[in-house]
């Protein structure tokens, strides 16, 4: 085993190899960037080096910069995370040059899974079942069309460089081709810096599911199926294992086609092999088929470690420090059922817009792992994926689960930032998807009602109104000062409260009235325990009650303070300048492409609101910009 290691990522994935190092024995460093110079990683961490600015490019992507530190510190290994360098292939190549060793694959093994049409065409070979499709090197859109009417429409078509879901587009007609294929060329350059790609089959009723494998350079195990249905946008919202209705014959099948791949690829270490499942006909041993290989530890690993009760980081860690496979086939079983939801600073009715925030409050609920790089206090920075924790729950039954899950996203209280918790507790609530009865549309078919705002419940507004009045601590002995008089409490809209003993109020709502006392456990409302906690913020109030509800605080002296269209347009969340269209004295009509903003995987064009000239452009490509700040300006409108 080591003796020390380093780990070349941030946030919860470098806390959570920190901790199995610990548990081992093994020493850990961290590398940092000036962004996370107080971040939890650092903190856990036995020494930590800093590596450059708060941009990826700068700090977390400098390969040489994190083989230097390992070498200043002593430590014999590079733990890579995911995302970042974990697919890198020069990276490991470096690395091993260095005298180091990567816990990992192979450089070659990384080349061989890094393309999806080589790697489909090599999957192929080796036996495992492909998605029908053309993966060839003949780009001209005549030919791609040609494959696509011999595929049969409907069909994706897929950046072959591609990962986290983008330069993908689903066609339905031949006359829709064309246009569809520029659009995913545009986006795989931009993204990829590599227009190709490659014609699937779209297969209907699609299921993900993939298959855990564990290899040492030579064998190779699986550990079973996850389940990662449930994605908006090609994203993973909630992983499952094992899959619902899986069948011991598909599971043996699916099991050993991913075995057979890590195997053709002489696979070491943690690895993922992604299959889409044609599920319109129930689960059935011939209709899954292989899509890609992630080669390294998959964000959502620990529902797996969960129903094998593997800690896969300590498997990695020994095998690469030389071990052999830790265990056989024979050995691994699965043992009840297990659910992760990722939880995230995003603004799901703004259509999963990234936030940003200090999270003022945080505290996770009972009965899960909680998987976390943030505690309370630490900012979710525009810089990094927005990742608050992952929740994950795990009981011998597949409900019993899901229940857990709920009621763990219901307890958990965040408040600094916007989240989405209430969308994943509504998920968690699905029918459909309690039924085990998944598909990767889910999510859009239900989006309205996922992402519905229930009804405030009466008992949250009548705290709030406590809250808003200063009395949430209690009344205190001077609550004579207060009583009996019925109050005004700034509210929107006006509330009223009265002080009728020691720890008890009255509080008048505008069509009920509320009955609250402060018992040594918390607050009841109407003779009802509420579990309720809050958090007072500078123009917020949030009462945690099965769920955040938020209320604005109304200070009596505030103005409006917002000003009229400006022609000022704003990045609308933070994120990296991709492009700019314009330049300073263009003309521009209303709904003209300004400039496109990138923020975690996703694109947003911004338009022009209104007809004007440009006066100013604030903004450069490459240029990482918070939420709000303004990018482009118009000169002033003209009065008519
Ligand atoms: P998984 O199947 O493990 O969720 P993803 O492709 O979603 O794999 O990506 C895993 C991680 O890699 C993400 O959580 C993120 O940290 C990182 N990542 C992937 N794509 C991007 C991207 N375009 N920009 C920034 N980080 C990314
Ligand atoms: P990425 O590298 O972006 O993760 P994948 O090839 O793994 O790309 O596909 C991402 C998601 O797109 C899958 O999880 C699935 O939801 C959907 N998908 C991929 N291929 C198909 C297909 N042939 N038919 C239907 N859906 C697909
Ligand atoms: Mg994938």
């Amino acid at each position: 085993m080591f003796q020390k290691i380093l780990i070349a990522n941030r946030g919860e994935i470098a806390c959570r190899v920190i901790d199995t190092a610990r548990r081992l024995g093994v020493a850990t460093v961290a590398v940092y960037s000036e962004a996370d110079a107080g971040a939890r990683h650092v903190a856990m961490a036995d020494e930590a080096v800093a590596i450059g600015g708060p941009a990826p490019k700068d700090s977390y992507l400098r390969g040489e910069a994190i083989i230097a530190a390992a070498l200043a510190t002593g430590a014999q290994a590079i733990h890579p995370g995911y995302g970042f360098l974990s697919e890198n292939p020069e990276f490991v190549d470096a690395i091993e040059a260095a005298g180091l060793t990567f816990i990992g694959p192979s450089g070659d093994a990384i080349r061989a899974m890094g393309l999806k049409d080589a790697a489909k065409a090599l999957m192929s070979r080796a036996g495992v079942p492909v998605v029908p499709g053309y993966h060839g090197d003949n780009q001209d859109p005549e030919h791609l069309a040609g494959a696509a009417d011999a595929v049969g429409y409907p069909v994706l078509i897929k950046a072959v460089a591609g990962g986290g879901g983008k330069g993908m587009r689903r066609v339905d007609r031949p006359e829709e081709f064309a246009a569809a294929l520029a659009s995913a060329q545009g986006e795989a350059t931009t993204a990829f810096g590599n227009p190709a790609v490659l014609i699937e089959k779209y297969v209907e009723k699609p299921r993900h599911i993939e298959v855990q494998v564990f290899g040492d350079g030579t064998r190779a195990v699986h550990l079973f199926e996850r389940d990662c249905s449930l994605q908006r946008r090609h994203q993973k919202v909630i992983e499952e294992a094992p899959a619902p209705g899986m069948t011991p014959e598909m599971r043996a099948a699916m099991g050993q086609a991913a075995v057979r791949a890590a195997e053709a690829i002489g696979y070491s270490g943690a690895g993922t092999v992604e299959f889409i499942v044609d599920a319109s006909d129930g689960l059935r041993p011939d209709r899954f088929w292989f899509m890609e290989m992630n080669t390294r530890l998959q964000v959502e690993h620990p529902v797996t470690e969960a129903i094998t009760g593997v800690d896969l980081v300590e498997w990695q860690l020994r095998v690469a420090s030389g071990e052999r496979l830790p265990a056989r086939q024979e050995d691994l079983t699965i043992k009840g059922h297990a659910f992760e939801a990722r939880l995230y600073a995003e603004d799901v009715p703004a259509g999963f817009l990234p936030a940003t925030g200090r999270l003022a409050h945080l505290r996770f609920g009972p009965g899960a792992r909680i998987e976390t790089g943030v505690r309370p206090g630490d900012a979710i920075s525009p810089w990094y994926d927005p990742m608050i924790a992952k929740v994950i729950t795990h009981a011998p039954t597949r409900a019993a689960a899901l229940n857990a899950l709920a009621r763990a996203l219901d307890e958990t209280q965040v408040a600094g930032t916007t989240t989405n918790i209430g969308f994943l507790a509504a998920l968690a609530r699905h029918p459909g998807f309690a039924l085990g009865d998944v598909d990767t549309g889910l999510i859009a078919r239900d989006l309205e009602s996922l992402t519905a705002e229930g009804a405030t419940p009466p008992a949250a507004r009548a705290l709030a109104v406590i809250a808003a009045a200063g009395l949430h601590q209690g009344t205190g002995s001077g609550f004579t000062l207060w009583a009996p008089l019925s109050r005004p409490v700034p509210f929107d809209p006006p509330a009223r409260i009265a002080v009728t003993g020691p720890g008890r109020v009255t509080v008048t709502l505008e069509d009920s009235t509320h009955d609250c006392a402060l018992h040594p456990d918390g607050w009841w409302v109407d003779g009802a325990k509420t579990g309720a906690a809050f958090h007072i913020g500078a123009d917020e109030i949030t009462v945690f009650l099965r769920g955040a509800h938020r209320f604005a605080r109304i200070d009596p002296l505030a103005r409006a303070a917002k000003g009229g269209a400006s022609g000022l347009t704003l990045a609308p969340m933070p994120g990296l300048v991709k492009a700019v269209f314009v330049a300073a004295g263009a003309e521009v009509a209303a709904g003209t492409p300004l400039a496109i903003l990138e923020a975690m995987k996703m694109e947003h064009t911004l338009l022009a609101e209104r007809a004007g000239t440009v006066a100013e452009v604030l903004a450069a490509p490459g240029d990482q910009v918070e939420a709000g700040a303004a990018l482009i300006r118009l000169t002033e409108e003209e009065a008519a």
